[in-house]
């Protein structure tokens, strides 16, 4: 069986390491907010080239903190893709904020910067940007509307970690940034974790205090806090892990771009990058008018796939005010597309395998 992702494989690579920082962590107690989160969050602000990075409970706090930190609340607005995991979603909802979907371009799959400027209105607070499938979003066009319009640009990074645009990384390419280390991420953890990253001192205080039950200093509390962090060993785990992240990622290209050259039947179509750098590859997802077959055909000579996503968000029950609204080019997305196997663990013969059984389709 060759498996869509194998986190065992994935994170026994690490195993001895890990061991020891935690065993580092059990000999001296201390659990939460220590020496292991300061040095993660240094390192991954580092990486990501910004000032700050504060560690969080997971993605969709992180989004979540963003968009409560900025201050936006009912009646204000929030561009989002239509074509996007649910968390983008609910991180505006939760705050009372209305999200407004936009249609992906048919290439990227990600947010159409084109079709941006005819939704905002005067209440239009922020742009959510989701590198979706780990390719960056094209900014350009983005960071010219949000200048003219004085938005918030807010990224999704929780699928692209490490991917580069212009030479910045996500992360870097708004005010603000929400990361998710959920164990199939591209940088993951043993559990549930996130963090914000931006270059707003303002912003990163506030979330910081936010997330620390609205407390600036302890006992002290300016906001009406959640709790949501990072825990030592999370954070220890993931500092072992992104010295490696960059070596992943060079895998995972080198895999996708097997995938690309190999794959070689007309009833499939592959997925296009605009420039190798920019795509991490968290998810290499083809479509195919026979979606269903395919997977099952692939199930049947035993290699595992996954739909990212079978529905779309206005199609689902959390948002019934949606329903009859209309999104074509993401319901066809959600129709059509299938993720093949993809991780760094992979070994060549099996994704050999994988181009064969897809070939023979
Ligand atoms: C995983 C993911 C999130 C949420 O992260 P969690 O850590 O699971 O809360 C948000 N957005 C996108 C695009 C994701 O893939």
């Amino acid at each position: 069986m060759i498996k869509f992702l194998d986190l065992e494989k994935v994170n026994n690579r690490f195993r001895k390491e890990i061991d020891e920082r935690i065993k580092h962590i059990l000999d001296i107690g201390w659990y939460l907010q220590g020496e292991e989160d300061k040095k993660f969050e240094a390192d991954f602000a580092k990486y990501c080239g910004v000032k700050h990075c504060i560690g969080v409970a997971n993605g969709l706090d992180a989004l979540n903190l963003i968009i409560r930190g900025y201050g936006f609340g009912t009646g204000d607005e929030i561009i989002v893709p239509a074509n996007t995991y649910i968390a983008s979603i609910l991180a505006i909802s939760e705050n009372g904020c209305t999200p407004v979907l936009v249609e992906p371009d048919n290439i990227t799959r990600n947010i159409n910067p084109d079709l941006i400027e005819e939704k905002i209105t005067d209440k239009t607070k922020a742009i959510m940007v989701v590198h979706l499938y780990g390719q960056a979003v094209q900014m350009d066009k983005i960071w010219e509307l949000a200048k003219k319009y004085n938005l918030k640009i807010i990224e999704d990074s929780a699928q692209a970690h490490g991917a580069i645009y212009k030479g910045k990384r996500t992360g870097n390419l708004g005010d603000a940034s929400g990361f998710s280390f959920y164990p199939g991420k591209n940088l993951g953890c043993l559990g549930d974790g996130g963090c914000v990253t931006t270059n707003d001192d303002e912003l990163a205080a506030k979330v910081r205090a936010i997330a620390n039950y609205g407390s600036d200093r302890k006992y002290h509390h300016i906001y009406k806090g959640v709790n949501s962090r990072l825990d030592e060993m999370q954070a220890a785990v993931l500092d072992i892990k992104l010295e490696y992240l960059d070596k992943d990622n060079a895998r995972r290209r080198e895999i996708s771009k097997y995938y690309r050259e190999n794959i070689k039947n007309p009833k499939i179509e592959l997925p296009k990058v605009y420039d190798e750098n920019a795509h991490v590859w968290h998810i290499f997802a083809v479509r195919t008018e026979n979606r269903d077959a395919l997977q099952k055909y692939l199930e049947s000579n035993g290699i595992q796939t996954n739909i990212h996503y079978p529905t779309p968000p206005h199609k689902q029950g959390a948002y019934k005010e949606w329903e009859n609204q209309s999104y074509p080019v993401t319901e066809e997305i959600h129709r059509t597309i299938l993720s093949l196997p993809m991780s760094p663990v992979l070994t060549d013969d099996e994704v050999k395998k994988v181009v064969e059984v897809v070939n023979a389709f």
